[in-house]
This record gives C-alpha cells, sequence and structure tokens, in this order.
C-alpha cells in the first residue's frame, strides 16, 4: 500500500474529530479528569523508520493500560515464559480490565491474562530490581532504548494521583498477596504499577513502540533485538485477544489490528509488515477505549485492508 502523507491523515482526523462528543474522560484517577476531551492526534511508524503524524502530535499523555504490553515484554525478558505464565493466564476474560470476580473461580488463584489489572499487576510483581525505584528506573531505561528518546519520563503529578485513589487495584494486590501469586511488599508494588502507568508519551513515541513489536522485537534503525522475537509475538498476541479489554472480540472484527488501549485515550497497534500506528484521543466508551481511536483506526483498517485475517 501507498505511504500516508500527513495531509491525508490530518483529513482522516477530521473526519472522526466530532466522535470525541459520544464519550468521556477516564475520572476514577482525579489527575485524568483534566484532559482535554477534544484532543486528538495519529502517528504511523513505517518500517523503513519514517514516522509520519497528524493533530495534537506533541501532546503528552501517560500510557495507562497500554503499559501492560511493555512490563509484559519486560518481565518476559527478566524472567522467561514459564516462570510467567505459570502465574498469569493465557486467556481473554471477557470482564472489565479491573474485575476482581474471576480471581476466585480458579484454585489456585491465577489472574487470566497480562492485560487484565489482576495479571498486571502480577506481572509488574515480576519486574526485577531491588527496590521499587530500580523497578522503575528499568522500566524507563526499557522504554529509553525502544524509542531511542531518553527524555521520556514519568507523569508524576498523574502517578501520585492513581496511587492515592487505587482502592481497586490494592484491593487485587492484597487478593493476590494472600494466594502467593505475588511477592513482598504490597505498596511498593502499587508503586511501580502506577508509575508505569504515568509514563508520559506523544503519539510519535508510541507508534515507534508499535512498530518495534511490528518489526518482531528489532529496532528499525539500529536493528538490534530490543525484546526476543517469540516474547514480541505473545505481547502482540496477547493484544488481539486482550488488548482492548472486553471489547477486544468486536475490535478484531471491525479493525483486525493487534492493539492495546489505555484509558487516557491513547491506543497502540502493530501490524507486521507494516509499522506502528497509534492514536490519542482521550474521550472513553464505556469499555474505557478511546472513541476517537476506535473510529480510526476502524476508518483507516478498512480503507487500506490491514487486517490481520
Ligand atoms: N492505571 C490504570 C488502572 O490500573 C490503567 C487502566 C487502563 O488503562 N485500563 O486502573
Amino acid at each position: 500500500m501507498e505511504k500516508l502523507d500527513e495531509n491525508t491523515l490530518e483529513s482522516w482526523l477530521d473526519n472522526v474529530r466530532e466522535y470525541a462528543f459520544d464519550g468521556h474522560v477516564a475520572d476514577y484517577i482525579p489527575a485524568l479528569s483534566k484532559q482535554n476531551p477534544e484532543k486528538l492526534a495519529v502517528s504511523i511508524y513505517y518500517l523503513d523508520g519514517e514516522c509520519v503524524y497528524a493533530g495534537d502530535h506533541q501532546e503528552c499523555f501517560t500510557l495507562q493500560s497500554i503499559s501492560k504490553v511493555i512490563s509484559l515484554a519486560l518481565a518476559l525478558i527478566d524472567n522467561g515464559e514459564e516462570y510467567v505464565f505459570q502465574r498469569v493466564g493465557m486467556e481473554p476474560s471477557g470482564d472489565p480490565f479491573h474485575s476482581i470476580y474471576r480471581l476466585e473461580q480458579h484454585r489456585p488463584s491465577k489472574p487470566l491474562n497480562p492485560m487484565i489489572n489482576a495479571g498486571a499487576l502480577a506481572v509488574t510483581n515480576m519486574i526485577r530490581g531491588q527496590n521499587a525505584d530500580e523497578k522503575v528506573g528499568r522500566l524507563l531505561s526499557f522504554m529509553h532504548e525502544m524509542t531511542d528518546d531518553r527524555t521520556i519520563n514519568i507523569n508524576e503529578a498523574v502517578a501520585e494521583s492513581e496511587f492515592q485513589s487505587a482502592y481497586l487495584n490494592r484491593s487485587l494486590l492484597y487478593y493476590l498477596r494472600q494466594h502467593d501469586v505475588i511477592k513482598g511488599n504490597i505498596e511498593e508494588t502499587l508503586d511501580v504499577y502506577t508509575k508505569q502507568c504515568s509514563i508520559d508519551v506523544n503519539v510519535c513515541q508510541l507508534s515507534r513502540i508499535g512498530a518495534l513489536f511490528a518489526n518482531e522485537g528489532r529496532d528499525l534503525h539500529s536493528n538490534r533485538q530490543i525484546i526476543p522475537k517469540h516474547f514480541a509475538r505473545i505481547c502482540k498476541t496477547f493484544m488481539v485477544t486482550c488488548g482492548m479489554y472486553d471489547a477486544s472480540g468486536a475490535f478484531a472484527i471491525k479493525v483486525g489490528i493487534p492493539a492495546k488501549s489505555g484509558v487516557s485515550g491513547g491506543v497502540m497497534a502493530s501490524l507486521n509488515h507494516f509499522g506502528g500506528i497509534s492514536v490519542y484521543g482521550p474521550s472513553l466508551d464505556k469499555k474505557g477505549n478511546s472513541v476517537v481511536g476506535l473510529k480510526l483506526l476502524e476508518i483507516l483498517s478498512n480503507r487500506y485492508d490491514l487486517s490481520i485475517f
């Protein structure tokens, strides 16, 4: 397919802009409620290293659940596949991302997958490091390596806001600790998790990470293997089966591209032989996915026949 240029991307944005009024910004993390619902940006990072973008492309937003893919890749590198999947399952849940009730249905207890909060908290708990600072530092260095951009940092205000209000994630952690799914100190794991969710990116940085996954874990510019190919594949498969929470099935039918969303309104998509696509639009639907992001990806996928199916 021909490459999209910035004018074409800009016109696609204009076509979907109005959908922002169909949703609401997340407010269960108080700091996120300050986002402007009308912000909108898209970026495509092609496998040859070219990045095109349109809209509010300099606007930073926090990774939120998109970070679950990144922490999974790092936990796999740190511990290997067997260790990780002894503690977290591989099946979609069909439940909202913060649901607790399926933890009770399995003995021994095991979160269904790494993309729901219970599973993601368990994955964060597996990241190596002596303390929270070292673990967060390793996550940040991993982000810097993947993007070749050392300016990426944590939005401390969002991290603090989530840390103070994360009653449900604390409950999940206590439950997981009781059942030996996680080890160590609960507040420390929550600290790492809220900071990983609060890593600030713009659409270009995010689409480069999507492209790295599409490029089987190799950096597009140096060709260095940053994530082993097999682990990159595991991450992309989870993006297909669980990446859009309990809307993953409909998304697979309508869009058909491995993708992960976050409640800040970001979406990172990764398409083999094509590159990475990222969208930012903070107005969310009831399931916590960016309304405009979903619409834009649907239009692009249909127009350019991008579905992997
Ligand atoms: N930090 C958020 C939480 O755990 C991430 C959730 C999301 O993006 N779906 O609640």
